[in-house]
């Protein structure tokens, strides 16, 4: 798919196409009705070899012949990543570890000819705090995967009603914090109009501690991306929110001295 957020072309990996996830966002896209882990087989060999052949087809510029990339603008059309995201958590998946090495060797293997091309991990960072998780970040002696990790409230309540999830708050913020400098690290904030209201006062004075919080504690983020529900979400109850509201959160954010992007 070819990503705003991203700059260009993303090669996705689905490890979840059981849809397993160990959050349940109210705002997701992604129907599920699963709640035990994931057991699919995933056969990482069988990736590898696509995302050879994807290469292949962008070396070539065959790739922009197919419907809908045929469409995509010019200063779109490069490849920026390989990315774990898809139908579920992608570090819930038992296949993780193995996945990421692969996916690391590919972009390196790739990188003498197409330099800033990266791999992206999108993530809800919950299971983070699991040493096979965290050895998957660090397994390997250059650089790491880029880490986009989800940080959608600033207290436990809010965090657990939109998220779905029984992980607190804080939890979320020190497997933040278990993130490798090897790793660029962005923060991904996703707030929406819940049941007709927007987060509250409150909740995005709490939201702005938090961030303030992990950079005391030596987060190394680079930037906050705040964005909103963009396509229809699984649950009516969620809207997007105004960008008015989003430049608002980004304008607190930069007074703590910090980047922050918007996203709609
Ligand atoms: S963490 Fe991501 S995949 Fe999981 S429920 Fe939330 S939005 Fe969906």
């Amino acid at each position: 798919m070819v990503s705003r957020r991203l700059g260009g072309l993303s090669l996705g990996i689905n490890l979840l196409q059981d849809k397993y996830c160990n959050f349940n966002c109210r705002y997701c896209e992604v129907k599920r009705d699963i709640n035990t882990e994931s057991s699919l087989f995933v056969d990482v060999y069988d990736i590898a070899l696509e995302l050879e052949k994807l290469f292949a087809m962008y070396r070539s510029g065959e790739i922009w012949e197919i419907s809908p990339l045929d469409m995509v603008e010019s200063e779109y059309r490069k490849l920026r990543s390989i990315t774990f995201s898809g139908d579920g958590e992608p570090t819930s998946s038992r296949y993780f570890p193995e996945a990421m090495e692969m996916a690391l060797n590919c972009r390196d293997s790739i990188r003498a000819v197409y330099s800033d091309i990266d791999v992206v991990l999108i993530t809800n960072v919950g299971l983070l705090h699991k040493e096979k998780v965290r050895g998957a970040l660090r397994n390997f002696s250059g650089k790491g995967p880029v880490v986009w990790a989800k940080l959608d409230a600033g207290t436990s309540k809010y965090f657990q009603d939109v998220c779905g999830t029984k992980d607190t708050i804080q939890h979320i913020l020190e497997n933040i914090l278990l993130i490798p400098e090897s790793s660029e690290l962005v923060i991904q904030t996703c707030f929406s109009c819940v049941d007709g209201k927007p987060p509250s006062r409150q909740e995005l004075l709490a939201y702005i501690d938090k961030l303030r919080y992990l950079r005391k504690k030596g987060s190394h983020f680079s930037r906050v991306d705040v964005y909103t529900v963009s396509r229809s979400a699984a649950d009516p109850g969620i809207r997007p929110l105004d960008i008015g509201f989003l430049q608002d959160v980004a304008g607190r954010i930069n007074q703590l001295g910090m980047a922050a992007r918007v996203y709609i």
